[in-house]
């Protein structure tokens, strides 16, 4: 690990754009097209708004986690609740799939398409963990 930084934060909507903010900051001391730190920016809001969304249900006072790490091979991000977890995480990722009928179940897409891969794991009542390698 050539560096790294985690940033744990309370499940409130407006920490969304801190951590966008600070992924994106600390993604530009790599090599990266602005294109590339834009796409990450996208992965990392659609990963922390399902964390507060989804994994906290909308309350204020769960913990949202996320860290970065540049090793040799890129970036590592982490985004992690210890929320209510996902019961079928192959369904939840498919798109266009949401458990909210207002969403568009397009975060796990975008997250699919703008990183290189992606891994999420889940545990019910537990949380989920969602690593992106850039
Ligand atoms: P959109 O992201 O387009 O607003 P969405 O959040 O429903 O809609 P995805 O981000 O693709 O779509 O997530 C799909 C589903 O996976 C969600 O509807 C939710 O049921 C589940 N999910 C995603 N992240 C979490 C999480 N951290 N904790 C619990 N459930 C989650
Ligand atoms: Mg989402």
């Amino acid at each position: 690990v050539k560096n790294s930084m985690a940033l744990e934060f309370l499940s409130l909507p407006e920490n969304v754009g801190l951590a966008r903010v600070a992924v994106a900051t600390f993604a530009a001391q790599v090599d990266m097209t602005l294109n590339e730190l834009e796409e990450i920016k996208v992965a990392v809001s659609e990963a922390v708004s399902n964390a507060i969304i989804h994994g906290y249900n909308g309350e204020p006072q769960g913990i949202v986690r996320v860290a970065v790490e540049r090793t040799e091979a890129g970036l590592v991000i982490t985004v992690e609740d210890k929320g209510c977890g996902i019961p079928d995480v192959a369904l939840a990722m498919q798109p266009a799939y949401s458990t909210d009928p207002e969403r568009m179940g397009l975060g796990f897409a975008f997250m699919q398409a703008f990183m290189d891969e992606l891994e999420v794991t889940s545990e019910l009542n537990r949380g989920t963990r969602v690593r992106m390698f850039k």
